[in-house]
């Protein structure tokens, strides 16, 4: 199963890549912890994952209007 790259300001589908499951070195190679995947990794119904983080178009206004992070209904 691959695993999906997901935006999760916009939703748009960043890539895939051909893991076929999440280990230690999946987690460390992100920088997350146990407990960023339970938040920022989805497990679809097919036994597939979604990893929620951000595109390069919402990089650059995250970068030019820092206060949107504040805001939470900007981050779901
Ligand atoms: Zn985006």
């Amino acid at each position: 199963m691959p695993i999906r790259y997901k935006c999760r300001h916009c939703e748009t589908e960043i890539g895939q890549l051909p893991f076929d499951h999440i280990d230690d070195q999946f987690l460390q190679k992100h920088e997350l912890t146990q407990e960023d995947q339970h938040i920022y990794i989805k497990n679809g119904a097919e036994g597939d994952y979604t990893v929620q983080c951000i595109c390069e178009e919402c990089q650059e206004s995250l970068q030019k209007f820092p206060n949107y992070y504040a805001l939470k209904k900007w981050i779901q």
